[in-house]
């Protein structure tokens, strides 16, 4: 029972003496929750355009452990992720190494186009075919292939495990495997793969489920078991490092029934860019995305309506878009996805030159509570610095993040480190609207064919300027080791800023946001300096281990 002063219609600024009473008086005298709810935050009205740093979610009430929160979250209306990360399509961030793992570990990377279309496919098809359960098309050899051949396949595929049949195509009778050892120190190129080739199989026959497949190929020493038809003709094929990879990928991104990784891709929105959209159809794409700095245009919206009659299986992602009114156009165009974000990138001046764009927060809110109301899912793309500002893109209502500069420095990005002139490791970071990569000047990335240059940046110029306007920088990024450790420590972090609110998934996150559960505190420039490491004379800001 409650003792005000012994007064119960004191003001709730009277000394209470009953402690055991906090949670009803709390309840009793303050209906309000403390803090302010999200549509107040970002109201600009009232607060100006907000972005990641001007705000802070209140903590909440931790009830259970962080490791069981979930972060399964869907990136289009069909896919749905168990992580919330979404690499950039950028020549400096993701090329195949970087969708592979990034997908391997429950994200989504994509693909930039500043290649050309076949080697942009290939990429796509090397996602595709990197984890599979029987690989059903596998790359077939015959015993004519010579070794220098067999050393060329290995290094375009990146495996060197191939069956080698008769006339070298599927469905020909099986007659040896080359594996990457029997070639490795064989220096004489120009013999025929049947030289060194191992012919002491272990098959499985066709019928044979994935299960006892898996077992068998456990148990046999071999890196590949072929199936085979009852005439010995190979039909498909099953990997040990496949096995391997699903035992340790759990989060890995999969189509339900596939054993394939989710793909993706960006294209712009040109009439070429629909034979490149097939090429990627063709190599097993399962989402693109239309690479556009201003989404809202006809070109894009008749590019909607062109997949989605054309590819009806193919989720198309649209944007990029930071107001309702941007994004009704290419909900009505029919995109399953949408991403979010003009100006807020790390290697971006367009806010600076073309004075247009928003506030990253204010963009995200107001995009994804229309977005909502059609089941269309929201990435929050650029200016994610860190674990904090991922979880404040999820809380404003994005379903996932897309993060360009934060993995650049990784080792599955594109190109290769070198040392800055500070004497530190880095490697190159550069925005798609910067002149070296409209005129796609290597940066130890991209694209090796300069016809078919300027694709991926097409979204920063149109076809008939006669001189280039930057809207992006082009510079260098610090190592951050690979992301099978930084996806993980992302991972983490965000299980552990959920747990502190009181939410046990990103789901959860959104519904308590939406009923003022989850408060806000805005932030004035003195408390964003207090928020960070202050008044050490030295430290070292270590962020995991
Ligand atoms: P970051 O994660 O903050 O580095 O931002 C990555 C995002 O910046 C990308 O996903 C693009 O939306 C955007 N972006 C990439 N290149 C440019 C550019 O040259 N100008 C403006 N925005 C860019």
């Amino acid at each position: 029972m409650a003792i005000l002063n012994g007064n119960s219609t004191a003001s709730p600024s009277s000394k209470v003496e009953d402690f055991h009473a906090a949670l009803d008086i709390l309840k009793k005298d303050y209906p309000e929750r403390d803090g302010i709810d999200v549509k107040t935050l970002i109201d600009s009205r009232l607060n100006g355009g907000l972005t990641y740093n001007d705000f802070l979610v209140l903590p909440g009430y931790i009830g259970f452990p962080a490791s069981e929160v979930t972060l399964d979250t869907p990136v289009t209306k069909r896919i749905t992720l168990k992580t919330p990360f979404v690499s950039s399509p950028m020549d400096t961030v993701t090329e195949h190494s970087m969708a592979i793992h990034i997908a391997l570990l429950g994200g989504l990377g994509v693909i930039h186009h500043n290649c050309s279309p076949d080697e942009q496919a290939e990429m796509v098809r090397k996602v595709k075919r990197f984890e599979n359960g029987f690989i059903l098309d596998p790359v077939v050899i015959s015993p004519k292939t010579t070794v220098g051949e067999a050393k060329a396949l290995k290094e375009k595929w990146g495996f060197g495990g191939f069956p080698v049949t008769e006339n070298g195509t599927l469905r020909s009778k099986l007659v040896g495997i080359i594996t990457p050892r029997d070639i490795q120190f064989h220096a004489e190129l120009d013999d025929h793969v049947t030289a060194v080739m191992s012919t002491d199989l272990v098959t499985a026959r066709t019928g044979i489920t994935l299960k006892e497949a898996n077992e068998l190929l456990s148990k046999s020493k071999k890196g590949k078991l072929p199936i085979i038809d009852e005439n010995g003709n190979l039909v498909a094929l099953l990997s040990r490092s496949d096995l391997m990879k699903n035992l340790h990928y759990p989060l890995a991104s999969k189509l339900p029934h596939s054993k394939q990784l989710i793909s993706a891709a960006a294209i712009g929105t040109r009439p070429e860019d629909k034979n490149r959209l097939q090429k990627l159809v063709d190599a097993g794409l399962d989402i693109v995305i239309l690479d556009s700095s201003q989404g809202n245009s006809m070109y894009q919206a008749e590019m909607i309506k062109f997949i989605k009659e054309k590819y009806p299986g193919l989720d198309v992602i649209g944007g990029n878009v930071v107001t309702r009114e941007q994004a009704a156009t290419l909900i009505a165009a029919g995109v399953d996805g949408l991403r979010i974000g003009m100006g807020s990138g790390s290697a971006c001046i367009t806010q600076e030159v073309m004075a247009v764009g928003r506030p990253q927060a204010a963009a995200v809110y107001n995009v994804t509570q229309f977005a909502k109301r059609f089941g269309v899912p929201c990435i929050a793309d650029g200016g994610i610095q860190n674990v904090g500002h991922i979880v404040k893109g999820l809380a404003l209502g994005a379903t996932t993040v897309m993060m360009g500069g934060l993995l650049a420095g990784t080792t599955e990005s594109p190109g290769q480190y070198f040392v800055s002139r500070e004497g530190k490791l880095v490697k190159a970071y550069r925005g798609m609207g910067s002149i070296d990569a409209m005129e796609d000047k290597k940066a130890g990335a991209g694209s090796k064919d300069s016809k078919a240059s300027n694709a991926g940046t097409a979204r920063y110029f149109s076809e008939g300027d006669r001189l280039l306007v930057a809207q992006g920088v082009s510079g260098s990024v610090l190592d951050r080791g690979s992301i099978t450790k930084f996806v993980p420590y992302l991972i983490t972090g965000v299980q552990h800023s959920l747990q502190d609110m009181g939410v046990r998934s990103v789901t959860e996150l959104h519904d308590r946001v939406e009923d003022g559960t989850v408060r806000f505190e805005l932030r004035t420039a003195s408390a964003q300096a207090e928020g960070g490491v202050h008044g050490l004379e030295s430290f070292d800001k270590k962020l995991y281990s």
